[in-house]
C-alpha cells in the first residue's frame, strides 16, 4: 500500500489544482541577469556558473512555442492527455520591459495544452505594473512566481553576492501574494557561514512570509564559479554535507516549516562534468524515497516543530 506523504508534496498540490496529469516544461526565453550586467550588481551570485552565462546560451535560437512543442512531444507519447506548465526557468524571467514580458508569457499560454505559467525570478526584479498584470492573468490561468530567496540572512546574501536583501525577498513575496498570485521560494541549504542551527532557524523565517511552495537544495560547488575558487583557496570556510547528514538537516528544517507550505524538491543535480562537490550520484526520486523512509523512522512530519 502506498504510504501517505509526511510533507505537502508538489504533485498532490498539482492534482488539487488540475484534473489530469500536469508536467512543467523548462524554457530558456532569452532573458539575462541584472546581477551580472551592473543593473543590480556585477559578476553574479558566487555559486552561479559563469560558463552557462554566455550570449550563445542566452540567445536561444528556438522560440518559446517551439521549445514548448518539443517538450510536449517528449511527454505526449506516454501521456497523450498531459497538460503543461510553461516554466520560465533560465536566468531572471521578469527582467525586461512590460510589453516584451507580456509577449513572452502570452506566447507560451497560446500553445495548445499549456495551462499555466511558472516564472522564476529575483525578488528585486518585479515591478508593481508587472504584478498587476500577473494578477489579471491569474484570474484566467495558473500563475506561480518563484523567487530565488537563497537565504534569510543578509550577511550570507552579501557573501554570495546576491545583490538583494532579505527585506527585498519579504517585500516581493508579500506584494505578489497580496494580489492573489501564488508565490514560490527557493533556498540553498549549506551556504558558507551558515551552521546547521542557522539553517534550521531559517525555516521559521521562511514560514513567516506568504509562500505557497518551496524548493530547497544542497549547496553544490560548480566548476568555474567564484565559490569554487573560494573553496579551493579556503576549504575550511565550507561544510559540504554528506547525503545522510543533509537528510537529517532537511528533516529538521521541514519539521520547523509552516505545515501548509508545498514542498517541491529537496535536491539539485548539476551535470557531472560541472560539479566539483559534493557528488552524491542520487536522483531526486531516490532522495525523496529515502527521506520518506527516514521521516517515518523518526516519526517526523512537516510542521511538527513549527511555532507561529
Ligand atoms: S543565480 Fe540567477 S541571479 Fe544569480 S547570477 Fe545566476 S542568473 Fe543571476
Amino acid at each position: 500500500m502506498e504510504q501517505p506523504f509526511l510533507y505537502n508534496d508538489f504533485s498532490t498540490f498539482l492534482r488539487s489544482r488540475f484534473a489530469g496529469k500536469v508536467q512543467k516544461i523548462s524554457l530558456n526565453a532569452g532573458f539575462t541577469c541584472p546581477n551580472r550586467d551592473g543593473t543590480k550588481g556585477w559578476g553574479g551570485c558566487t555559486y552561479c556558473n559563469n560558463q552557462t552565462f554566455n550570449p550563445d546560451y542566452c540567445r536561444t535560437d528556438k522560440s518559446i512555442s517551439l521549445q514548448l512543442e518539443e517538450g510536449k512531444k517528449f511527454f505526449a507519447h506516454k501521456y497523450p492527455d498531459m497538460q503543461y506548465l510553461a516554466y520560465f526557468q533560465a536566468y531572471t524571467n521578469t527582467y525586461g520591459g512590460i510589453d516584451g514580458l507580456k509577449h513572452k508569457y502570452e506566447e507560451a499560454l497560446a500553445v495548445d495544452g499549456v495551462v499555466g505559467l511558472v516564472i522564476g525570478t529575483r525578488p528585486d526584479c518585479v515591478s508593481a505594473e508587472l504584478l498587476d498584470y500577473l494578477a489579471e492573468l491569474e484570474r484566467q490561468t495558473f500563475v506561480l512566481v518563484e523567487y530565488g530567496l537563497e537565504s534569510t540572512d543578509d550577511v550570507t546574501l552579501r557573501r554570495i553576492n546576491r545583490g538583494h536583501t532579505w527585506a527585498d525577498s519579504m517585500r516581493a513575496v508579500c506584494e505578489t501574494a497580496e494580489r492573489g498570485i501564488l508565490c514560490g521560494g527557493h533556498v540553498i541549504l549549506g551556504l558558507p557561514g551558515e551552521s546547521r542551527e542557522n539553517i534550521v532557524a531559517q525555516a521559521a523565517v521562511v514560514s513567516s512570509i506568504p509562500l505557497t511552495t518551496l524548493k530547497m537544495h544542497q549547496l553544490q560547488l560548480i566548476r568555474g564559479t567564484r565559490m569554487a575558487q573560494e573553496y579551493e583557496e579556503h576549504p575550511e570556510d565550507f561544510h559540504l554535507f554528506g547525503v545522510d547528514e543533509y537528510m537529517e538537516v532537511v528533516i529538521d528544517y521541514v519539521e520547523h516549516l509552516r505545515p501548509d507550505i508545498v514542498l517541491e524538491r529537496f535536491l539539485s543535480q548539476s551535470p557531472k562534468e560541472l560539479l566539483l562537490a559534493p557528488d552524491w550520484g542520487l536522483k531526486n526520486y531516490e532522495f525523496n524515497h529515502r527521506l520518506q523512509k527516514r521521516m517515518r523512522e523518526l516519526n517526523a512530519y512537516q510542521g511538527k516543530k513549527y511555532e507561529m
